[in-house]
């Protein structure tokens, strides 16, 4: 019997990067999986998974109540329940202090911490009218441990996904439901395009991947993250191995943070 089998997980921002590798892994362990994304394109990704009934492809605005709601109906209309809640969907902008706007803040907030919370709720509302306990896995970052240089909103916001992911973890424990976190480092996406381009200006005159090369070198595995890198850590806290873990942080980053 496969890991997963008989398993249903909702992985918010699910049609790229992380989160659809994620998505690979739980499909490859015999889950069925919803991903969720504000991109068109989600439909074909959850395609390219496999057929209707093992993945399905959702236009969710996760900083949206309503369509947070809509999201875990449609999981538990296709496939009767939901077991495993992935809260991954995330963005970023780098500019200096003076140059942030209180839209870009108010957007990362809403997205990468916000968003977690109300998947988190509609999980957990799922979760305990089903009565089988569950899985809530939060992507934080590496942010949530230091503060990177013109992203405080960013490590604001995942400093904040650190934070709910406790208490909730205390709320729910009785319940059968693990909430954890997890932090990845430098992982290959195209949010890290974004930030070998933007920081990669800022920081000295560094040409397209020149950026990541240098931060690498502080990575002692010196390689940057992939992700199926993420998705190990992700499976294994979704499995009944991770049943005594809940409320932890933990990174995924080659050794790049050790705190
Ligand atoms: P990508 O930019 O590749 O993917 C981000 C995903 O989030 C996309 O699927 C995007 O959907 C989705 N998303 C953005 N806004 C919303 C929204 N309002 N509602 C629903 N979905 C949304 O990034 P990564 O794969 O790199 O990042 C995934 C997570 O990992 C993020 O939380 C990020 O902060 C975190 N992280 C990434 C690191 C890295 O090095 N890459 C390091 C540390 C943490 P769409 O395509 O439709 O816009």
């Amino acid at each position: 019997m496969e890991r997963f089998e008989d398993r249903t997980v909702v992985i918010t921002g699910g049609n790229k990067g992380i989160g659809y590798a994620l998505a690979e892994r739980f499909v490859s362990e015999g889950a069925r999986v919803v991903i969720a994304s504000v991109d068109a394109d989600v439909k074909e990704a959850a395609a390219r998974l496999g057929g209707s009934d093992r993945a399905r492809g959702v236009h969710c605005d996760v900083t949206d109540k309503s369509q947070v709601e809509a999201l875990y109906t449609l999981a538990c209309d296709a496939f009767g329940k939901v077991d495993i809640s992935v809260q991954n969907a995330g963005i970023i902008t780098i500019a200096r202090v003076e140059d942030l706007t209180e839209a870009e803040w108010d957007a990362t907030l809403a997205v990468n911490t916000k968003g977690v919370f109300l998947c988190c709720q509609e999980a957990v509302r799922r979760m305990r009218a089903q009565g089988s306990g569950g899985r809530l896995i939060n992507t934080a970052s590496g942010q949530a441990r230091d503060g990177f240089i013109y992203t405080p909103h960013y490590a604001a916001s995942k400093f904040g996904v650190m934070g709910l992911t406790q208490s909730l973890a205390k709320e729910v424990a009785l319940d059968g439901i693990t909430v954890n976190a997890i932090c990845p480092g430098i992982i290959q996406t195209d949010m890290w395009d974004y930030n070998d381009r933007v920081w990669g200006k800022m920081l000295g005159d560094y040409g397209p991947g020149e950026l990541m090369q240098a931060w690498v070198q502080n990575i002692p595995m010196k390689r940057a993250g992939r992700g199926s890198d993420v998705a190990g850590l992700v499976a294994f806290l979704a499995s009944d191995d991770a049943a005594y873990i809940t409320g932890q942080t933990i990174n995924v980053d080659g050794g790049l943070i050790m705190s």
